[in-house]
């Protein structure tokens, strides 16, 4: 027998998105209690976070923080009938 331990948690766990530059590993909180917006650029390197021809689009990162706080809320108004976990690998 194998026994695997997984942790489960749910959206609600998630407090913020955390965003690290690849290049100087500098990072900044995104506050999921608020508005999404990664910056166009690292703050302290200038290495551009967004492409150039998507200025001023939602950079995936953005849609995602953006999808988890619409579930939020559809959780606050108890919708849709199930509950929804994420399992990762236990720490
Ligand atoms: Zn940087």
């Amino acid at each position: 027998m194998t026994v695997e331990q997984i942790t489960v948690i749910t959206p609600s766990d998630l407090i913020a998105m955390r965003v690290a530059c690849t290049k100087c590993q500098a990072s900044l909180s995104l506050q999921l209690n608020q508005t999404i917006r990664v910056p166009d650029e690292c703050p302290v390197c200038s290495t551009p976070w967004r492409e150039q021809r998507s200025m001023g689009a939602p950079t995936e990162a953005e849609r995602l923080g953006n999808a988890i706080k619409v579930w939020l809320e559809a959780e606050r108004q108890k919708q849709p009938n199930f509950s929804l976990k994420f399992e990762i690998p236990h720490l």
